[in-house]
């Protein structure tokens, strides 16, 4: 789960890293207001969305007046924010954090990321702060500084010296940074985060440690440890099929295509998806609804996959392992016979209870596809959809 930059702000600061004073707002008026709260004459409104790469997409302005900062804010709120992060459809601006403009010496590049190779929290730091990560890597790889942390001891203060000294810091400003660092460190591994990253951190014309921006994201199955994080969700901010999936615990990604797909298990997912491809069509979707599925489960996941409008087809694919065949194929029976479902439906299962799941589906009286190979099952379900568009090209022709 990932998480806005003021909420990050707040976070980090109660672990010791410094950040700038700002206030949220949820209108120009209420911006204006946090403006003149903080006082100074120079502030940075920032988009609040799910994304990075908002400088560049005018999700971050530098406002110098009330009236500034209430132009700034008309172009922000309502709209969606496009940046190279959101993808095409971009994220829509509900919230903007008002900022102090700091006056900046120097930025750097920080994030803690999981490095799976070690199976350890990875510090990556750079002195090219403010580009991003995968440019900072093109363009200057020697300015990267990675350090990996040891779980058993957690972030030694020899270790963030070590980094400090590598970024080129001043003697005076190390301390400061190994506190952010450890901060950092802490908040990561209490709150069992999978990223934070602050970038830039900057050093200030006054010689301050400050994190102008900081991003978050959370490990969706710890968040039950955590309920003052999972209550930062902004569901605004999510594709709406993915929160949909998520509140009924479905492990679901949203794609362009049109062949649905109900699988169990991840690898079997993805081969479905390569196995759709493979046949010529594409996938609407990738979900795993997981081992012992009962019917109401598989009926709740052909609901979730209807949801999307570009659905022409559905491709269930069950390897019984912990499933059993039988129960699949009765949540298949019970979902076509609730949902009125009128686009082809074709179902492969394999393993535990095979026989019983095929006897259940022939004696139904649906008008369900069979296959027995996953190939089959692939080129069945992209030929009845393409089948079922020449019918549908024909009756409008016929209109
Ligand atoms: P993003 O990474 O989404 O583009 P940032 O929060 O990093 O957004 O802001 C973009 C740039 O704006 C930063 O690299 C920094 O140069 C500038 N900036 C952000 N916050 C402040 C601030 N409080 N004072 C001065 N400059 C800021
Ligand atoms: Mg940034």
């Amino acid at each position: 789960m990932d998480i806005h930059e003021y909420q990050a702000k707040e976070i980090l600061a109660n672990f010791g890293v410094d950040v700038p004073p700002g206030g949220l707002a949820y209108s120009p008026e209420q911006a204006a207001y946090r403006a003149r709260e903080l006082g100074g004459d120079k502030w940075i409104v920032k988009a609040q969305v799910h994304a990075g790469g908002r400088g560049k997409a005018g999700g971050v302005k530098l406002c110098d007046s009330e009236n500034d900062m209430y132009e700034a804010c008309d172009a922000m709120f309502g709209r969606k924010l496009v940046t190279h992060q959101t993808g095409p459809e971009g994220k829509g601006i509900y919230r903007v954090y008002v900022e102090s403009a700091v006056q900046i010496d120097r930025e750097i590049y920080l994030g803690f990321v999981l490095d799976r190779s070690s199976q350890r929290v990875m510090i990556v730091a750079s002195s090219e702060g403010g580009m991003e990560i995968e440019e900072i890597s093109e363009q200057r790889p020697d300015s990267i500084v990675r350090s990996i942390v040891e779980p058993a001891v957690g972030l030694q203060e020899f270790q963030a010296r070590e980094i400090a000294f590598k970024l080129g810091l001043e003697a005076g400003l190390v301390q400061h940074m190994v506190r952010t660092l450890q901060g950092c460190y802490a908040a990561f591994s209490e709150l069992d985060a999978t990223m934070v990253e602050i970038n830039p951190l900057v050093i200030t014309g006054d010689n301050r440690v400050l994190a102008l921006d900081a991003k978050m994201s959370f490990d969706d199955n710890a968040l039950f440890r955590h309920p003052q994080i999972a209550e930062l969700r902004d569901k605004s901010q999510e594709d709406p099929r993915e929160s949909r999936a998520a509140d009924r615990g479905l492990s679901y990604v949203g794609l362009d295509g049109n062949i649905g797909c109900i699988v169990n298990g991840a690898g079997l997912a993805m081969a479905t998806m390569d196995t759709i491809k493979l046949a010529g069509g594409e996938p609407a979707n990738f979900l795993d609804i997981g081992g012992g599925a009962s019917p109401e489960r598989v009926a709740k996941a052909f609901r979730l996959v209807l949801s999307d409008q570009n659905v022409q087809a559905i491709l269930v694919n069950i390897f019984a392992g912990i499933n059993r065949c039988d129960w699949v194929a009765e949540g298949v029976v019970l979902a076509l016979k609730e949902l009125d479902i009128d686009i082809p439906v074709v179902v492969r299962l394999a393993g535990t209870n095979v026989e019983e799941g095929q006897k259940i589906l022939a004696q139904s009286g649906l008008p369900i596809i069979r296959a027995t190979t996953l190939m089959e099952a692939a080129e069945r379900a992209v030929g009845a959809w393409q089948n079922d568009l020449t019918q549908a090209t024909r009756m409008m022709a016929l209109k």
